[in-house]
C-alpha cells in the first residue's frame, strides 16, 4: 500500500472519474490495476473511490460477487467506510436490479392493454414487448408499464434500440 499520503492532484481524480466512465474493458482494466496495486505502486485509493462513485447498477453489470467483494474489502482495509459500503450496496441490490427482463405478470398486462397487437402495424404475429420510451440500456424501466409497448417482431428489430417517434 503505502500510496495513502500521496498527494493526489485534481487532474489525476477527474482522469479516474473519466477512466471508470469508460468501457466494460476499461473498468475491468482498472480493477486489475487496483488488484496487482502493491508490485505496481498504482494509487489504488482514489481508483477505489472513483470505482465507488458509480452508480449501483454500473458497478453491477461490470463487476461479479467476487469481485464487489474484493473491492469492498479494500476499501474496508483502507478505512474508507463510505466506498465499501457502496460496494456492498452494490452487491446486495443485484437481485432487485432491473436486468432487462420483463416480468411475467407485467408482460402479461402490457399485452392485454395493447389488444394483443402490434402498436406501429397492427400485426397479430410474432409479438414481443418492447421497451417504448426508454431502452433498457439507456437506464429504460422493464416494470414499469408505461415505458413498454406491443410491437412484432419485424417493427421491433426496425426500431431497433431507438426511441420510437411518433
Ligand atoms: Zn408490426
Amino acid at each position: 500500500m503505502g500510496m495513502s499520503d500521496a498527494k493526489i492532484g485534481a487532474g489525476f481524480v477527474r482522469y479516474l472519474d473519466n477512466w471508470v466512465r469508460g468501457s466494460q474493458e476499461q473498468l475491468a482494466g482498472l480493477y486489475e490495476e487496483i488488484e496487482g496495486a502493491e508490485q505496481s505502486e498504482f494509487p489504488w485509493e482514489p481508483a477505489v473511490a472513483a470505482l465507488a462513485r458509480l452508480d449501483e447498477r454500473r458497478l453491477w453489470k461490470a463487476f461479479g460477487t467476487d469481485e464487489l467483494q474484493n473491492l469492498y474489502d479494500w476499501a474496508h482495509e483502507a478505512e474508507m467506510p463510505v466506498e465499501a459500503e457502496r460496494f456492498m450496496s452494490a452487491e446486495q441490490a443485484r437481485p432487485y436490479i432491473d436486468d432487462g427482463k420483463i416480468p411475467s405478470d407485467v408482460r402479461a398486462l402490457v399485452m392485454s392493454r395493447d389488444g394483443e397487437r402490434c402498436q406501429v402495424c397492427g400485426s397479430t404475429d410474432d409479438l414481443t414487448i418492447d421497451h417504448k420510451i426508454t431502452p433498457w440500456s439507456l437506464g429504460g424501466s422493464s416494470t414499469d408499464p408505461s415505458n413498454l409497448q406491443v410491437l412484432c417482431r419485424s417493427c421491433n428489430s426496425r426500431k431497433g434500440a431507438r426511441p420510437l417517434e411518433d
